[in-house]
């Protein structure tokens, strides 16, 4: 066997150099691109008309982490509801940047519901959805006019659902001309890509400043979508958001979601993210934003709330104790964090080890900030705490959890107090 002559590395490529686009509403100011950290978005999914359900669940996503929130604007009830729903966000507090989706209609609106435009801190135009002919370009530069007079930036959000057929007719013609055409999908996906490029490039004819524009062009693709998106890096250099589009539920939708983002985010690309995932009937529409946040976080980019580190269990465990162990610190850490930010800073980046017997507890908990390694099957009846990676008391009994509890709160206030302190 040979002797390695360099360090295993890990970690991602450098981040691919873009401009920085600003979203503000009031004091909030979300950076999006160059060195900022990738931003966490997410949409609603209320009638927008209803201003106090829209309002609610903005507040909600915000709550959640979602530092950008998207709502449709779809119609002149809709845009008439904006400022309302703004104002409402306002008196709570929340100053979350609010971003306008607009399809078809998007420039009567804007021009008719000035306080909309203006509510508003970006705006989303799907260059497929602005028109057809000669009132495509009509159209999409009234929609530029109302981002340069009210200063908003704009995202080019390109969606293959929806694509500019004016561009894939025109690629079709040229790829039928090769020696060797295309496959379809390659010109898709090229469609894609010029769109984008394309409108981002008459948006900076027409007056928007070139760090008011942001890229998107989702499909619903894994391998399309990172195809998709290594070429807009690399022809262009405006941040990009990214999300598979229609990724689907559960597991299936986290999945492929996290797979396609992942890659990318692996590689240098991507300035923003959106997990859009479709929701349990019922269901809780703050998963999206938790979702993106995980990705985020496991990949050591960005900490949002401590996380626990937990075994699958096996035949070695005794009993379900340790599953509700892990899920009940889990979602007591994520309840801290509103208060514990601002008072513990620091401690998002915080590991706690939950493991279910001797095999991997001990090690485990070890390399974790606070860890516990609970009894397997055949093994005593006690409990090991580890903090900082040394053994520090036994636990047994009924009230292990609540003890543990205890032990992790006094370890955040001694080590994420302290540092505030300094
Ligand atoms: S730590 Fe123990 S209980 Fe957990 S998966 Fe490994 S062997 Fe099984």
């Amino acid at each position: 066997m040979s002797e390695p002559c360099l360090p295993i590395a890990a970690g991602p490529a450098p981040r691919r150099g873009s401009r920085i686009m600003r979203v503000v509403w009031d004091a909030c100011e979300v950076r999006v691109g160059g060195d900022a950290p990738v931003v966490v978005q997410s949409m609603t999914n209320t009638d927008t008309a209803d201003a106090g359900a829209t309002a609610d669940q903005v507040a909600a996503l915000a709550r959640a982490g979602s530092e950008l929130v998207r709502i449709t604007v779809d119609t002149p009830a809709a845009a008439a509801a904006v400022p309302a729903i703004r104002e409402r966000l306002d008196r709570r507090g929340v100053a979350v940047p609010l971003v306008g989706d607009f399809h078809y209609n998007g420039h009567k609106l804007l021009a008719q519901f000035p306080e909309c435009a203006q509510a508003l801190s970006k705006y989303r135009i799907n260059p497929g959805n602005v028109g057809t002919g000669r009132a495509r370009d009509d159209n999409f530069a009234q929609m530029i006019d109302v981002a340069c007079r009210q200063g908003r930036p704009v995202r080019i959000g390109v969606n293959w659902g929806s694509l500019d057929q004016t561009v894939l007719a025109r690629l079709m013609d040229e790829n039928a001309a090769r020696a060797r055409p295309w496959d379809a999908r390659a010109v898709m996906r090229e469609a894609l890509v010029a769109s984008a490029i394309d409108s981002a490039r008459r948006a900076e004819a027409l007056g928007l400043p070139g760090d008011a524009i942001c890229l998107s062009a989702k499909v619903s693709n894994v391998q399309d979508l990172v195809a998709v998106y290594r070429a807009l890096a690399a022809r262009c250099d405006w941040p990009l958001h990214l999300g598979l589009t229609e990724a689907g539920m559960g597991s299936k939708g986290i999945v492929a979601s996290s797979a396609a983002i992942a890659v990318l985010l692996q590689q240098g690309i991507g300035d923003t993210i959106r997990v859009s995932l479709t929701p349990e009937p019922g269901g809780d529409r703050t998963t999206e934003v938790v979702v993106a946040q995980e990705i985020l976080q496991t990949m050591g980019l960005r900490a949002f709330t401590p996380l626990v580190v937990a075994c699958p269990g096996c035949g070695r465990t005794s009993s379900t104790f340790f599953q509700e162990l892990a899920a009940s610190i889990q979602g007591w850490l994520r309840e801290q964090m509103p208060a514990w930010k601002a008072r513990y800073p620091g401690v998002e980046s915080m590991q706690v080890a939950v493991m279910g017997c001797v095999v991997n507890g001990p090690g485990e908990s070890r390399h974790a900030d606070v860890g516990i390694s609970l009894p397997g099957a055949d093994e005593a009846p006690v409990a090991p705490v580890f903090v900082d990676g040394q053994r520090t008391v036994t636990l047994k009994g009924a009230r292990i959890a609540e003890e543990f509890q205890a032990i992790v709160e006094d370890y955040v206030r001694r080590r994420y107090g302290v540092a505030r302190q300094r």
